[in-house]
């Protein structure tokens, strides 16, 4: 650090996670959190599927989510059609953020990440699964609530006050337990 390095360094570096976050976990927010120590700014984006509905509309995910970071000025949360190198770059994302939790998501992470790179020239970055949330994610989440069981302590605290309501189609139960 030097007398220049607030200049440099003034403009805010934002990444972008993308994600389905159907539902967002504590895998998920554990993911940001750690960001918040890199990146100035974290931009939760919900990729919208023209093929699949999901358990969860997106609208009542991007709701869901914003209200367990309305504290946090440096969380913004989106929802986003198309590519999601396009939406990295109409944001002014300096980054795209993944999270690994094994070999297969690292795989498929490494995969498009290098096809992001390649194309347009946008890094992505990998932070690794805490070994608490290893084994935890949204498809197992839809799994136990479809069956009745209680989900709410693989959710973030924050959904107990204001839980995303589910379509009551599909694979999944309620998240009010
Ligand atoms: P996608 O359909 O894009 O994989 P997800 O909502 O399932 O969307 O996951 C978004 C990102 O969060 C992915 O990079 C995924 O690997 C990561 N992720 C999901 N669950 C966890 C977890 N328990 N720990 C760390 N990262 C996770």
């Amino acid at each position: 650090m030097n007398q220049y390095s607030s200049i440099i360094n003034h403009q805010s570096s934002i990444c972008l996670f993308p994600g389905s976050f159907d539902p967002f976990t504590l895998g998920h927010a554990d993911v940001v959190e750690r960001a918040l120590q890199l990146f100035d700014e974290v931009v939760i984006a919900v990729g919208i599927n023209e093929q699949k509905a999901g358990w969860i509309p997106v609208e009542e995910r991007v709701r869901a989510i914003r209200i367990l970071y309305k504290e946090q000025a440096r969380v913004r949360v989106e929802s986003y059609s198309g590519l999601t190198t396009d939406f990295a770059h109409s944001i002014g994302a300096k980054a795209i953020l993944r999270g690994v939790r094994s070999i297969k998501d690292f795989e498929y992470e490494m995969q498009m990440a290098d096809v992001n790179r390649q194309l347009t020239g946008i890094d992505t970055v990998v932070l690794f699964t805490d070994p608490r949330y290893a084994s935890l994610s949204s498809s197992l989440v839809r799994e136990l609530a479809h069956f009745g069981k209680d989900i709410t302590a693989f959710l973030p605290e924050g959904y107990k006050a204001s839980p995303p309501t589910p379509l009551s189609k599909g694979r999944g139960g309620s998240l009010r337990q």
